[in-house]
């Protein structure tokens, strides 16, 4: 596995809109391994392959410990309430701010073996969701934030 560089905000490459994986190679394998290390070292909750530079609808989840969620173009196919927590951007470092979120996301996508799966989601999780696919059509939170929050001071 490799750890790969993530695109930082004003990267032209992170407005663009990812195509969808047509075959699960090795390379996508590959991808997905290295995506999970990147998004671990980085602390994050989850990564778009848009954000290292591969725009392919792939995307990696980890709210929880341990419980990795890989998703293949996934789509969002159910939603429902609505929060309004503060969230960030591996690729807007030191930057937090309010969105405005379903509670409940429901998502249908292909896992590394080709299957399709969903994962429902909820709170953080469901952010996650909408997040990292709004990241596969070049959206990245702070379009549509709420409201930004003083940033962090070392
Ligand atoms: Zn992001």
């Amino acid at each position: 596995m490799a750890k790969l560089n993530i695109l930082k905000e004003g990267d032209e490459t992170l407005r663009k809109t990812s195509r969808p994986v047509t075959e699960i190679t090795p390379r996508i394998l590959t991808l997905l391994d290295d995506m999970a290390e990147t998004m671990r070292d980085a602390n994050g909750v989850g990564l778009a392959a848009v954000q290292v530079g591969v725009l392919r609808r792939v995307v990696v989840i980890e709210c929880e410990e341990g419980k990795l969620i890989e998703l293949i173009n996934p789509e969002i196919i159910a939603e429902s309430g609505e929060q309004e927590e503060a969230e960030g951007c591996l690729s807007i470092p030191g930057q937090y701010g309010i969105t405005h979120r379903p509670m409940k996301v429901t998502v249908r996508a292909k896992n590394r073996r080709g299957e399709t799966v969903e994962y429902t989601g909820e709170g953080l999780l469901a952010r996650a969701f909408c997040h990292e696919l709004d990241h596969l059509d070049g959206v990245l939170f702070t379009d549509h934030v709420i409201e930004m929050l003083e940033p962090e001071t070392e």
